[in-house]
């Protein structure tokens, strides 16, 4: 009995060191985030490292970002590693998982990963009557088949009480003339991610779509960023008065990813500063 009642205390010892542990030094979690070399998904990386988290980032053509992603990332003290993966080639997918695998056996020595990004994309304009099949099918491919069949793939590598974040745009809920096909595609993944969070509740892996307003980076032609007639009339339906910026996404997806947002499951997100409201 004696040894019983030493053990129960010795439990409860362990448990609150456990939990005053985990406030403050939060355990290191590991993020892949496609597209994580540039634009939103670069301050994505560097916001989750900022929290103490290690990153698995991918990069489409421009390994030089990635790189120098990495290198970021390991002055802060964390780990980074940078892989190739064509998110359009789903094909590819099943030795970018292996590719991926071999990372997190290599580098961390871990079988599993915790969070998810599907943030890789490309934005194209063109009015509903002159969008041709190519364009639709090169959306298509990319943001809501990649996300959709990148994700089946990944989910066997995803711990249990995971999360995955994919990204939306606040097109999906406001109409501007040229995005039709666009829009359509990222209003699939706002759908798809409540489908997703509905079937993965069971593994307690949360599911959400971040929903950003026009941001300034290289997308779409870099118009949000380049054209001032652009970024005012942006600025001038936005309730905050400007554009966003890289790491008005950057930081959201982190907090959406951290223990406080663990009940946040299902959901669209918008961070856009109030535009369109
Ligand atoms: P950027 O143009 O700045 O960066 C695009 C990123 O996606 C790069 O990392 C690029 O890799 C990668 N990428 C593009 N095509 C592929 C592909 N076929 N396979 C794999 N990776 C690819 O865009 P943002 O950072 O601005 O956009 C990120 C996400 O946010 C996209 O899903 C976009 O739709 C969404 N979004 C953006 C908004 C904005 O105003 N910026 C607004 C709303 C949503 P690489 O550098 O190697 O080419």
């Amino acid at each position: 009995m004696a040894g019983e009642s030493t053990d129960a205390i010795g439990g409860d010892a362990v448990s609150i060191v456990r939990k005053d542990f985990a406030q403050y030094f939060p355990l290191m979690k590991i993020a892949i985030i496609t597209g994580g070399n540039r634009g939103l998904g670069k301050s994505m990386s560097l916001h989750l490292a900022g929290k103490g988290h290690d990153v698995i980032l991918t990069f489409n053509s421009k390994k030089a970002e990635a790189d120098a992603v990495v290198v970021q990332i390991e002055k802060m003290g964390r780990k980074a590693v940078a892989l190739q993966l064509d998110v359009a080639d789903h094909k590819s997918f099943k030795a970018f998982s292996e590719n991926v695998k071999s990372a997190l056996r290599d580098n961390w020595q871990r079988n599993d990963f915790d969070f998810l990004v599907n943030n890789a994309g490309i934005g194209i304009h063109a009015s509903f009557m002159e969008t041709t099949e190519e364009q639709f099918d090169q959306l298509m491919n990319i943001h809501l088949k990649g996300t959709f069949f990148l994700t089946q793939k990944l989910l066997p590598l995803l711990k249990d009480g995971g999360r995955i974040v994919n990204l939306s745009s606040g097109l999906a809920r406001f109409s501007l003339p040229g995005y039709a096909a666009y829009a359509a595609m990222k209003g699939g993944i706002e759908v798809l991610t409540r489908y997703m969070a509905k079937e993965l509740g069971a593994r307690r892996i949360t599911v959400n779509a971040v929903a950003p307003g026009a941001i300034e980076t290289d997308f779409g032609g870099r118009a949000v960023r380049d054209n001032k007639q652009i970024n005012e009339f942006i600025a001038s339906q936005t309730a905050l008065g400007r554009v966003g910026l890289p790491d008005d996404i950057g930081g959201a997806v982190a907090s959406l990813l951290s223990d406080d947002s663990g009940w946040i499951n299902g959901q669209r997100v918008e961070v856009s500063g109030g535009v369109s409201l």
